[in-house]
């Protein structure tokens, strides 16, 4: 009886029983939306409605949802070994991952540390920062950060991260983290002194950064030859690099890493999102021979006494396998490149229109900002986000930006409905 009661409630009313959901303030946004199927680039809502994903679910599922060569490969891997622990045993799809990846990763990527997600992944990251300075005895024990950086939720990423609604509440303990601006066209020798000044007063062991483009902050662009020369003065000053690819990576910005943009490469790379490309989740975290090397040792307290449950999960690490065959092959590449084409047209199109700042784009990414005063979670986003829903696009402005990014593939004319959504957004608000 209690059951076919149930049954009459919609998903997104029985939702509000039991579940809590992540950077949610549910008093005043108490309505989820419930998602029955999502295919390729579509997602279908209990009452059968669907939506454009504009932005491959948070910028995971990029090669379609649901698509059938990677869940092939789970469905096989998955009838041969599901799960076995990582110490102490290895298995084929992890060692053919770890082949693959090594191959595109930036130059001198050659070990990797599986975790679970993105914010482990910089967690280790930092951890190995931190911990290849205490192996070779050095006193340095900062983190440096830009300002306004998005990390991950746990307490380093946190730490690292400059957005206060995430980590306000936990700053008292924070690990020790100094701060600098993002480098744009026009700072850049600013950016340097006070890099500088940071290095001279306090021992910093790493460098956390989202290369090119900090996601959280709004989809915020900067330079590229800025960010070199910061890496650079970082890199002689025996600061470890920690590239937060965690966004950026698996060929979102036109390049398989935003770091092959620019010459100075990290030592540490971040990965998560993408990497399972939407169907598990997983982290990774690799490094070069230099960062490994110091924790190579007869000393037991020297290894990276760092492990969770389901290290290097064979299915997740069968996904990320197919993912990345997909991402290197000639059809994605294309398509990649097709979008990133799409998307300069349409630049150039919102430049024209006063209601328009900051048009920009990189890869599948494109974004801009309305020109208007908002706050971050405040009204204008909400009704934007509905005005996109309503029209069936899933976009997440953040404050007043909008931004896409979308499945590498999406057709054309999926692609050219969320451009006119957006144009008629830009005419209704
Ligand atoms: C999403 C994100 C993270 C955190 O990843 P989770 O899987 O959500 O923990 C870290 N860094 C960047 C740049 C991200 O975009």
């Amino acid at each position: 009886m209690r059951d076919i009661e149930m049954a009459k409630e919609s998903l997104s009313d029985r939702d509000k029983k039991h579940l809590w959901h992540p950077l949610t303030q549910h008093k005043t946004s108490p309505e989820m939306l419930a998602i029955k199927k999502a295919k390729g680039c579509l997602l279908t809502d209990e009452n059968g409605k669907e939506y454009i994903d504009g932005i491959s679910s948070w910028y995971t599922a990029v090669y379609g949802h649901c698509n059938e060569y990677i869940t092939g490969k789970v469905a096989e891997q998955m009838q041969q070994l599901d799960q076995v622990v990582f110490s102490g045993f290895t298995h084929e799809p992890a060692i053919k991952l770890s082949e693959a990846l090594v191959k595109i990763l930036p130059d001198g990527q050659q070990k990797l540390f599986f975790n679970d997600n993105g914010s482990t992944a910089t967690e280790i990251g930092i951890k190995m920062a931190l911990q290849y300075h205490h192996n070779l005895g050095n006193d340095r024990k900062v983190m440096l950060a830009f300002e306004e950086g998005f990390h991950g939720d746990t307490f380093g990423a946190m730490s690292v991260s400059g957005l206060s609604v995430y980590n306000g509440a936990f700053e008292d303990h924070f690990i020790r983290v100094e701060r600098i601006p993002v480098p744009t066209k026009d700072n850049t020798s600013e950016v340097l002194s006070i890099l500088e000044e940071k290095i001279e007063k306090h021992n910093i062991a790493g460098f956390i950064y989202e290369p090119l483009i900090q996601g959280a902050a709004a989809m915020k662009f900067h330079d590229p030859e800025g960010l070199n020369a910061i890496l650079k003065k970082c890199r002689e000053n025996e600061i470890i690099l920690v590239a937060d690819e965690v966004m950026t990576g698996f060929g979102k910005t036109g390049k398989y890493f935003a770091s092959d943009h620019i010459t100075e490469k990290p030592d540490v790379v971040c990965m998560s999102k993408a990497l399972t490309a939407g169907l598990l989740p997983m982290g990774l975290t690799s490094c070069s021979m230099k960062i490994y090397g110091a924790f190579y040792s007869d000393d037991i307290a020297k290894g990276l006494f760092h492990g969770h449950t389901y290290t290097a999960n064979p299915l997740a690490c069968v996904a990320a396998l197919a993912g990345v065959e997909l991402l290197v092959s000639k059809d994605i590449q294309a398509n990649i490149q097709h979008i990133s084409e799409a998307n300069i047209e349409f630049c150039k199109k919102l430049e024209g229109n006063s209601k328009v700042k900051n048009v920009r784009s990189r890869g599948v990414i494109m974004a801009f900002e309305l020109d208007v005063e908002t706050d971050r979670y405040g009204g204008l986003r909400n009704k934007l986000f509905k005005f996109f829903m309503d029209h069936g696009v899933f976009l997440r402005p953040l404050g007043n930006t909008i931004y896409i990014l979308p499945p590498f593939v999406i057709s054309d004319k999926e692609l050219s409905k969320i451009y006119s959504v957006i144009e008629s957004a830009l005419t209704e608000f």
